[in-house]
């Protein structure tokens, strides 16, 4: 796609850090695959910064050069224990977490006990603080994940084929028949259970499924509902609800803004009323980052188990191909930029435009060049980006997947089958690339 920027300098084909030739694209940025040069393109700052702007920019620079190469080493920590066999029943630090989780639990579980005591004490300020004490247990009580809308869940009657390859990945994994499948407009894809009766709800989004191959949508089912029985206790109701407990805890405990108003006295009343809140605050943000912390390892753990799972049911170049697929994230949202102020323009051909939309979306996402995947991938270990922070960097999910290679899949997709499952999507496919456009 030809485009004429006037003004813009063109693009080098020739490395100005080490000389070597450049493949150029003008849609991606230039970079040097020998020395790396503009592996990230650098945005200029801007020129008419103070000195001391200056200085706390670059020590902002160094502050997050700093949380990066820790997060790599801990990161590369859990990938050498995985690499050497650890399971996990070898992982001892979510024995820490769920220790610190079942304290949050205790807190509440006391402050619940000690509110509803008060009630029988025989003075009505305590009971008034009784009730305040209830009301705030149940604030902060454990919740379990909410029931999704019924518009993005497939039931079983309308898609009876997509469940029928969910049920027979999950028997393949090991997990139990999953209850609910639920189709977003995101490039994304999770596992999960919600409600009382922990339900499991596989989300798939439409964005990240459709330019899969079978292969790949194999190896994206088998990963997801592998979450179910990789030993992930970061999906635990136990781990996960305490973190939403302190996280509540510290919103509550934030110190608020200073007032103007009142006399001398009742500021320093204020101020000392900060400062301790602040002092609380501090601590239970100290707690949330060092749970976060343990549970984060545990679940970098368990994406690594949870690849293996989908390299023996898909095969390990396939687990791969859907790895780097994983990577065009960003690429995926410049693409759906594009088509929809394509198909803005042209509001004539707008449902032209919803028809074919992911034949265009699927085909410039293939259209991406190797050089452009192999820079994401690059940029996965200099700046440790990954999916999300429970997940271990791409680079090293690829170099995990080459310990134990799977030549041949468990699992194969039929023709019939995939054409089945690309039927019962239809109406899905054109209701979310309408939205997409929107
Ligand atoms: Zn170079
Ligand atoms: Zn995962």
């Amino acid at each position: 796609m030809p485009t004429s920027h006037t003004s813009a300098p063109p693009e080098p084909s020739v490395c100005p850090a080490c000389s070597a030739g450049l493949t150029t694209d003008v849609r991606y940025p230039a970079w040097c695959p020998g020395c790396e040069w503009n592996l990230s393109p650098v945005v200029v700052p801007a020129t008419d910064l103070s000195e001391s702007q200056r200085q706390a920019a670059a020590r902002e620079w160094e502050a997050q050069a700093d949380r990066l190469a820790l997060a790599r080493q801990r990161a590369e920590q859990v990938y050498g224990a995985v690499a050497a066999g650890a399971g996990p029943r070898e992982d001892r630090t979510w024995i820490a977490a769920m220790v610190m989780a079942a304290i949050v639990h205790l807190v509440t579980a006391g402050l619940l006990v000690g509110s509803v005591a008060l009630q029988f004490v025989d003075s009505w300020p305590l009971r008034v603080a009784g009730w305040l004490g209830l009301a705030f247990a149940f604030f902060l009580r454990p919740r379990f994940a909410g029931i999704p809308d019924s518009g993005s869940v497939l039931r079983r009657t309308d898609a009876p084929a997509l469940y029928a390859l969910a049920d027979r990945v999950a028997a393949a994994v090991g997990s139990r028949p999953v209850d609910m499948i639920r189709v977003t407009d995101e490039f994304n894809a999770s596992f999960n259970r919600v409600g009382l009766r922990r339900r499991s709800v596989l989300t798939l989004g439409l964005p990240l499924w459709e330019p899969l191959g079978d292969g790949q949508r194999l190896a994206l089912l088998a990963h997801e509902l592998g979450h179910d029985v990789n030993g992930d206790h970061r999906s635990g109701w136990w781990l996960g609800s305490a973190i939403t407990t302190l996280t509540q805890w510290w919103y509550v405990t934030e110190p608020a803004g200073r007032e103007e108003h009142g006399g001398v006295l009742a500021s320093l009343v204020e101020v000392v009323a900060n400062l301790a809140m602040a002092g609380v605050n501090w601590l239970i943000g100290l707690l949330l980052g060092v749970l976060e912390r343990l549970s984060s390892r545990s679940g970098q753990g368990a994406e690594y188990r949870a690849d293996a799972i989908a390299a023996r049911i898909a095969s390990t170049s396939e687990t791969e191909r859907l790895l780097r697929t994983l990577l065009l994230s960003g690429s995926a949202a410049t693409v759906r930029a594009r088509l929809r102020s394509l198909s803005g323009v042209r509001r004539s051909s707008h449902s032209a435009g919803v028809a074919g939309f992911w034949a265009s979306f699927t085909a410039e996402l293939a259209a991406v060049p190797a050089h452009e995947t192999e820079r994401l991938l690059r940029l996965s270990v200099r700046e440790l980006s990954s999916v999300d922070s429970t997940h271990p960097p791409t680079y090293l999910r690829i170099r995990m997947l080459g310990h134990r290679p799977v030549p041949a899949p468990a699992l194969v997709v039929a023709p019939e089958e995939a054409a089945a499952i690309e039927a019962e999507l239809a109406p899905l496919r054109l209701r979310i690339a309408r939205e997409l456009l929107a």
